[in-house]
């Protein structure tokens, strides 16, 4: 879907010469007796508006309009003020139980807006400037999608991917720096007035952990899968060496050149794996050819979907789904594309999605509907609770049901794989290769990205290092360097849209490595036995179960009790082993291939690359009952209401 923040809703209307909205700061309204009774209301309020917006969003992603996109905007900003409404509300509430101090909570962290005007207008228009330089850049004429994308993934020709590269972060990144800087400031003065230290206290305040019990996490679990990262990194350097030749890739602790990976920030490596692909000549499971073959449609795959589901207990989808959804490319009016899923309250639960009869969309369409199945079991929740156990748990649930939908295993059992198929080792090493160059290859990214705002907005990277900070961390973590020196006023970082759109980003490190730890368990409890990456669950009423417990409490308990639930007992962190257990066959083939190679990059790497970490494990200390809730500029939150889920990391 698109990313379309609060911020930029406020900016539309800037834009169009309205004042600022009346009653962004509005007077506290009537005080109801007790604190229950108040956030009754708010719960009739936020579910109220988030539908009205919903639908507005909804209207004008399904009819690309400006009509539809000013209602739309309307919408978002009305839902924006009545959170900043119900912000101002909350000073004069105090949570007796648990759940009131935990939507009390909540409903803070959608602070984060300076409470002087002048600030937030500045703040609103720095936003705004920013996504419409990014939106609009063009480097040599050309635009980041699809036509730089394009170049990154498929030339092979050194000098015109380096002209791709460096031409974008210049169309980009120099006009950016200015405004990110002050923006910077801005928004920290936003979190102090909504009672953080700074911006990035207020961007992991959602977690039910100290925060830096939550960074040592995430810096756990990232040495993890470390090993694998490092053997994926050592075979494609060696490979790209030999195509490029030693002059442009060095080998034997070398960094990569960043622009050859088939990706414009080197996060994801399936635009190469054709270059990568460990037996060439061996057929991949592909069963596009057989949906096709049986007559399958955009219905028919979304029942398939579903059909897993209910195999495991869970509930037919809401009969809103299969009359309102949009399940195919409209043929008389321009929509968006980017499939996502939308809860409207109540059940009322669709997707948008243009369905093309394939086996990559038969696997979004198991993403997708993860989704709703999340909303659909948390639908008794209050409003503040209806949403992930923490940000990076909605992205996880329908690729956790995928890594047992792609199995040959599951495959044959739906009747998309016929006859006497049996799977092959190398079928088994060129399958683990294209879900790693994508899965493990994006880890090391998803995490920097915030480990250099986090620091930028607590100040420990001031402006003058902005660049040179974000370098290190490139080269430290994926272990690719920037083709050519950058000067004074180069701004990698703004060539990347989740900085200009002010997106978090470790959410999606997150969901990368939990969606196995669920898998693992869920296996476990479904009595699989053997390789990991051979479990279907498909069928276990017990699995099923387990994983509607958790689904059904949605925020309302910290994030670690749910994953506690979810996964009876076996993990309630962020922890990167059964990545390791399920990609074991990978990792032992890359091994052998880079046995005898010098693994690792830089100075502080040693041959056969660096062990898994073995830090503390972090306590699950801290306040409970917080979690980021969108809504406001300035908040966390991920979009909603009126976005829909999934939005793309890519771009
Ligand atoms: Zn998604």
């Amino acid at each position: 879907m698109r990313v379309k923040s609060a911020f930029l809703a406020l900016s539309a209307l800037l834009a169009s010469g309205s004042a600022l909205p009346q009653g962004t700061r509005p007077a506290p309204s009537t005080k109801f007796a007790t604190t229950a009774e108040w956030l009754k209301d708010v719960d009739r309020r936020l579910t109220a508006e988030s539908t009205l917006s919903s639908e507005a969003q909804w209207r004008f992603d399904t009819n690309l309009t400006d009509a539809n996109e000013a209602i739309a905007n309307a919408a978002s900003l009305r839902y924006n003020q009545l959170m900043t409404t119900i912000l101002a509300e909350s000073t004069q509430y105090q949570g007796t139980t648990e759940d009131e101090k935990r939507q009390l909570d909540l409903i803070k962290l959608n602070g984060g807006i300076p409470k002087d005007v002048a600030a937030q207008k500045e703040l609103t228009e720095a936003l705004s400037k920013m996504s419409s330089i990014y939106s609009t850049a063009k480097a040599n004429g050309k635009p980041l999608d699809p036509d730089l994308t394009e170049i990154l993934a498929t030339s092979r020709d050194y000098n015109t991917l380096l002209d791709a590269y460096i031409s974008w972060r210049n169309a980009t990144g120099p006009l950016i720096k200015p405004i990110y800087t002050r923006f910077v400031e801005l928004s920290n003065k936003g979190a102090v007035d909504g009672g953080f230290k700074d911006t990035s206290v207020l961007w992991r305040a959602g977690y039910d952990m100290r925060q830096d019990d939550f960074t040592a996490m995430m810096e756990k679990a990232l040495q993890q899968v470390t090993p694998l990262y490092e053997q994926l990194h050592c075979y494609a350097r060696s490979k790209l060496s030999e195509i490029y030749g030693k002059d442009k890739v060095e080998l034997d602790g070398g960094y990569m050149p960043a622009h050859i990976l088939g990706n414009m920030w080197s996060q994801e490596w399936g635009g190469i794996y054709d270059l990568l692909i460990p037996y060439p000549a061996v057929q991949p499971i592909d069963t596009t050819a057989e949906l096709k073959r049986q007559g399958y449609d955009a219905v028919k795959m979304h029942e398939l979907s579903e059909s897993f589901y209910t195999s495991l207990g869970m509930d037919e989808l809401p009969e809103s789904f299969w009359t309102k959804s949009m399940l195919t490319k409209p043929t008389d009016r321009e929509a968006v594309c980017h499939a996502s899923a939308w809860d409207f309250n109540n059940d009322d639960l669709r997707i948008k999605m243009c369905t093309v009869v394939s086996h990559s969309d038969l696997m979004t369409v198991h993403h997708e509907q993860g989704h709703l199945y999340y909303d659909h079991y948390y639908r008794k929740q209050p409003y503040l609770f209806r949403s992930g156990a923490a940000d990076f748990f909605h992205e996880a649930i329908g690729d956790t049901m995928q890594l047992s939908v792609v199995t040959a295993s599951h495959l044959k059992k739906v009747g998309l794989i016929t006859g006497n198929v049996t799977t092959s080792p190398e079928q088994v090493i060129n399958a683990q290769m294209a879900v790693a160059l994508d899965k493990i290859v994006s880890l090391p990214w998803t995490y920097l990205v915030d480990q250099w705002r986090w620091r930028v907005f607590a100040g420990e990277i001031q402006p003058d290092k902005y660049q040179q900070e974000w370098e290190n961390l490139i080269e430290r973590y994926q272990g690719v360097k920037r083709p050519v020196s950058s000067g004074a006023n180069d701004f990698d970082p703004g060539a990347k849209y989740h900085i200009p759109a002010n997106t978090p980003y470790i959410r999606y490190f997150g969901a990368n490595v939990i969606q196995f730890s669920f898998h693992k368990a869920l296996c476990k409890t479904a009595g699989h036995t053997g390789p990991l990456h051979e479990c279907d669950i498909f069928g276990s009423k017990e699995a099923g179960e387990q994983f509607t417990r958790m689904l059904s409490l949605g925020q309302s308990k910290p994030w670690q009790e749910a994953m506690k639930i979810g996964t009876n007992g076996m993990f309630d962190t962020v922890d990167g082993s059964a990545i390791i257990e399920y990609f074991a066959p990978l990792l032992e083939w890359l091994r052998e291939q880079n046995a005898g190679k010098k693994c690792g990059w830089g100075s502080s790497r040693q041959p056969g690359g660096s062990k898994p970490g073995n830090g503390d494990k972090p306590g699950n200390g801290g306040k409970p009952g917080q979690g980021g809730k969108p809504g406001n500029p300035g908040s966390p939150g991920s979009g909603k209401p009126g976005h829909g889920k999934c939005p793309s990391k890519k771009y």
